[in-house]
């Protein structure tokens, strides 16, 4: 194919869930025109296009969990059901014009940074294209992992993963295996357990489950939030400060004592049985592992058709599960909760720098990204939930929208300053890996006695953003042209240009 008919945008984001999207509106409101959003899916939407599984909910409040941009006075509930977060989203993207951008069902296969060009090259499975930036909008939780169980690939029934959720399986009247005791399994198993003949839970590790309250938010109060969109900004402010104070705890572990005295009267007030009960308690600190707000999934693990197996795998067999105390359970159909991979952030092991190494070689299973979005020798490429964009303690959306803006930014400066690349330094990269190392110190994810997602190999936090989303949104407000270097935009090929701090 001649090179002139390869397509070309400014930005090519890939991928088009809550991170995508808001990075798309936010640069088309600064102007740019020339963008596109790829996904390998046939519709929009991200995790909450992905994650149908019966009682798919999120656990942040909606007035905050929503686009700043785009508030929705129309929720339904305090926490809104997966099919209408998946609706909202649909509707952002055509209320901000955004589906003539859309590239459905276009896998990105790989991206390889051209130094001459000042430009990446992608591969997409409907062939290749280039752009001058990239946002990398996959998300940390897009790929469902499959537990490394021995005899997993020979059991004879059905499996399947909750972010895969098989829904021509009838569950009814069948013996059921759920793995995993994660934030998805504690919203189906309770969904699930009402319709099978039986579920054995296999938990390798109990999750402290906290009363989570939803209910409808009354058609008055919609009708109030629609004809004042004040009252919902409002609304949106107070739960936010009520998330954001509780940092305190997260950073420092005593403190969680006093929510775990709740938790534990939660599962006092649910679980009868002294058995099940000491079963069912952690013995690490609330908030080491993601906290879990439920109603329903305790009283669900009380029902006589549902047992709580807590020997462990031993292996799984042709029709069932061999347990650690080497009882088997013939099944039906094993779930797999078992949650995704978040060590090799999705797509990083196919971007490629100007010399062919990949981003997740370059890591080494040490992710660290500035400001958890650019990362040095990868220039014009940003990663949206990048490394230590996670939040224990608020929606994790005030940070995507960070990023966004800072993205914007990053650009913006290009734009205006004819650069043609701009990449962080080593230095700043390094210096913000040290604070977030420094600040993840004695916190509840590293010091809380827990394994988690949040932590590589190392016991190292990756995942999660230490601090407060107010301290981030401050670092990303404006892009710091000192912590990067740049090329000016090479006018015509064969013309030099030199990387050179600010
Ligand atoms: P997860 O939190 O990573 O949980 C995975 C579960 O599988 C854990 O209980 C883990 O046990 C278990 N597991 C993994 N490998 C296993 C093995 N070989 N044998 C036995 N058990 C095994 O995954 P998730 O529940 O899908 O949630 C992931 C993240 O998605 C959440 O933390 C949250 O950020 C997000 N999420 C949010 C919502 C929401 O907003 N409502 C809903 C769902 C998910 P261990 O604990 O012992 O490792």
């Amino acid at each position: 194919m001649a090179a002139a008919s390869i397509p070309h945008d400014h930005v090519a984001i890939i991928g088009t869930g809550f991170g995508a999207i808001a990075t798309a509106v936010r640069l088309q409101r600064a102007g740019f025109e020339d963008l596109v959003l790829i996904d390998r899916a046939e519709d929009v939407g991200g995790v909450w296009r992905d994650n149908d599984y019966p009682g798919a909910a999120v656990d942040v409040k909606s007035h905050l969990y929503s686009l700043s941009f785009a508030p929705n006075p129309e929720w339904h509930n305090v926490f809104a059901r997966q099919p209408e977060l998946h609706d909202y989203l649909r509707s952002v993207v055509d209320r901000f014009d955004l589906r003539r951008r859309l590239i459905l069902g276009c896998e990105v296969e790989e991206l390889r940074w051209d130094s001459d060009r000042q430009l990446w090259r992608l591969e997409t499975a409907r062939g290749p294209r280039t752009a001058r930036h990239v946002v990398v909008a996959t998300g940390a939780l897009a790929e469902p992992v499959e537990p490394d169980l021995p005899g997993l690939p020979s059991f004879m029934g059905t499996r399947f993963h909750s972010a895969r959720w098989d829904h021509d399986f009838d569950l009814a009247g069948k013996q059921v295996a759920v793995i995993g005791t994660g934030a998805s399994a504690v919203q189906f198993v309770p969904a699930i357990a009402p319709t099978v003949d039986h579920l054995t839970l296999f938990q390798r590790t109990p999750p402290w489950i906290m009363p989570r309250h939803d209910h409808e938010i009354s058609a008055r109060a919609r009708r109030i939030f629609r004809a004042v969109p004040l009252a919902q900004r409002a609304s949106r402010a107070a739960i936010y400060c009520q998330f954001e104070w509780m940092i305190l705890g997260f950073r420092h572990p005593p403190l969680m004592r006093l929510a775990e005295r709740r938790a534990r009267r939660h599962l006092e007030s649910q679980v009868a049985d002294p058995g099940l009960r000491a079963k069912l308690t952690p013995d690490y600190s609330l908030g080491c592992k993601r906290i879990l707000l439920s109603d329903e999934y305790l009283p669900a693990l009380t029902r006589p058709n549902v047992a709580v197996d807590t020997d462990g795998i031993r292996e799984i067999t042709e029709h069932g599960v061999l347990d650690g105390a080497g009882v088997e359970h013939p099944v039906d159909a094993i779930i797999l909760g078992t949650g995704f991979d978040t060590l090799g952030l999705p797509l990083t092991d196919r971007i490629h720098d100007a010399d062919g190494v990949a981003m997740a070689d370059r890591w080494a299973g040490d992710p660290t990204a500035y400001l958890g979005t650019a990362v040095a020798g990868y220039p014009n490429c940003f990663l949206i939930h990048g490394p230590n964009i996670g939040t224990g303690h608020n929606s994790v959306l005030q940070m995507l929208e960070s990023q966004a803006a800072y993205i914007a930014s990053a650009i913006g400066y290009a734009e205006e300053h004819g650069l043609g690349a701009v990449q962080p330094t080593e230095a700043a990269q390094e210096a913000y890996a040290a604070e977030v190392d420094r600040m993840s110190e004695g916190t509840v994810w590293t010091a809380g006695g827990c394994r988690s997602w949040y932590l590589n190999d190392k016991g190292r936090n990756v995942n999660i953003w230490p601090g407060t989303t107010f301290d981030f949104r401050r670092r990303t407000r404006r892009f710091e042209p000192t912590a990067h270097l740049m090329e000016k935009a090479r006018q015509g090929r064969g013309e030099q240009a030199a990387w050179v701090p600010a």
